[in-house]
């Protein structure tokens, strides 16, 4: 299976690991990247073999070399003992939760949770009796007084999706694990380049590939990752449901790789310089970044993240409400539409009041999401001054 030495990690600059991990051009006469390999059936030289399953690809649905490539390189880079993947982010987060997860158990998910995780705990994980609750992504330590007999599994994703909060995973993971609870973090916004996951507590580790992973807006793909305690029990639900990411998938998800950090450090300048200069806008409410000092979550960012990506929020004074669509529809290089990452910039109007049940989110005016891409910094500040000014 795809199991490395976690230590790799640690040997080279991580702009030179994406570069060299998963490939062996000496298994692929020399050429550099890994084929695609495209295959159902696997075949046998004898009986003998069959019945051993003593070889090392034996059904498609196991994986191709392809597949395996993706894999191993995930688990340098994520610091895991393994990983697998899927065809989009929804589905790693749902097979992560189906790995932890049995009849009777009580999860805690954060409030701050991608809503689609949340609808698939709401509706279908409780169908199978899983109880669900939602808890303050700001709680650390003190998540304990919300343990009970029966919590076998903490969901957090840092920062929050759209609002943006900082979770303290390693103070969740400490008080998790002195109960034998597991872990599962939704990484996507960091990446292992800018969060290693596991070193910091998480036992299950979701990234949608869909987003910087890919970095073109044309893949959809999910990875999850596991450590030690948690990697054969991840393998095992894995091989039960059958959903691995298609061959194709997991090469253009290797293409991507190669120039993540790259695109990961010039998105992640670009933004900060963006929502720098947008605090400073007399349209602007406050800036949800962070990596910015005025983040009310700035000091754990800085303690426990390696950087920040492309992503982060805005609130408008409320007295722009009702010009958003004038501001947003005429931006000439912002793409109004969901998920992020690509190298082209993206906005979106967002609410989270409607779904929090354990904190309220009632921020001061309309928010927006950003996704800065690899266009020049000036053209997009120029697009956004001009938008800015249709507002008032
Ligand atoms: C987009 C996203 C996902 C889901 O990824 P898909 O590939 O679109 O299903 C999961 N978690 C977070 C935080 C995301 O932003």
């Amino acid at each position: 299976m795809a199991k490395k030495n976690p230590d790799e990690r640690k040997k080279r600059h991580i702009s030179t690991l994406v570069t060299q991990i998963g490939r062996k051009p000496e298994d692929q006469f020399g050429f550099i990247n890994p084929p695609t390999y495209r295959g159902s059936t696997v075949l046998f030289p004898d009986v003998a073999t069959l019945e051993s399953l003593n070889q090392p690809y034996t059904y498609g649905t196991k994986g191709t070399p392809t597949v395996r490539s993706l894999e191993e390189a995930w688990s340098i880079l994520a610091g895991a003992e393994d990983s697998v993947t899927v065809p989009s982010g929804l589905a790693a987060i749902c097979l992560a939760v189906m790995t932890a997860t049995q009849a009777g158990d009580h999860i805690l998910i954060t409030d701050s949770v991608y809503q689609p995780t949340r609808n698939f705990c709401d509706n279908i994980l409780a169908k199978f009796g899983v109880l669900i609750e939602y808890y303050d992504p700001h709680l650390s330590d003190q998540i304990f007084h919300l343990f009970r007999q029966q919590t076998t599994a903490i969901i957090v994703e840092s920062p929050g999706s759209q609002s943006m909060e900082i979770q303290d995973v390693p103070a969740i993971s400490k008080a998790a694990h002195e109960k034998g609870i597991c872990v599962i973090l939704d990484n996507t916004w960091a990446t292992p380049i800018f969060f290693p996951p596991h070193d910091r507590g998480a036992d299950l580790v979701i990234e949608a590939g869909t987003k910087y992973l890919s970095g073109h807006s044309d893949l959809l793909i999910g990875l999850v990752s596991a450590n030690k305690k948690w990697a054969k029990r991840l393998r095992t639900t894995f091989n039960a449901f059958a959903i691995g990411a298609g061959p194709d998938e997991c090469s253009l998800a290797l293409r991507g790789l190669r120039t993540m950090a790259l695109r990961l450090n010039a998105q992640q300048k670009s933004a900060l310089e963006i929502a720098d200069w947008l605090s400073k806008q007399e349209q602007v409410e406050s800036v949800l970044h962070p990596a910015l000092v005025s983040h009310p979550d700035h000091n754990l960012w800085k303690r426990d993240f390696l950087g920040s990506s492309g992503v982060f929020s805005i609130i408008l004074n409320e007295r722009y409400r009702k010009y958003i669509a004038e501001f947003l529809d005429k931006l000439e290089l912002f793409g109004i539409g969901f998920s992020w990452g690509g190298y082209e910039s993206l906005v979106l109007p967002f609410d989270c009041k409607a779904y929090r049940t354990a904190t309220r989110w009632d921020p001061p005016g309309p928010c927006l999401r950003f996704s800065i891409g690899l266009e020049d910094v000036n053209d997009l500040k120029e697009d956004l001054t001009i938008g800015l000014m249709r507002l008032s």
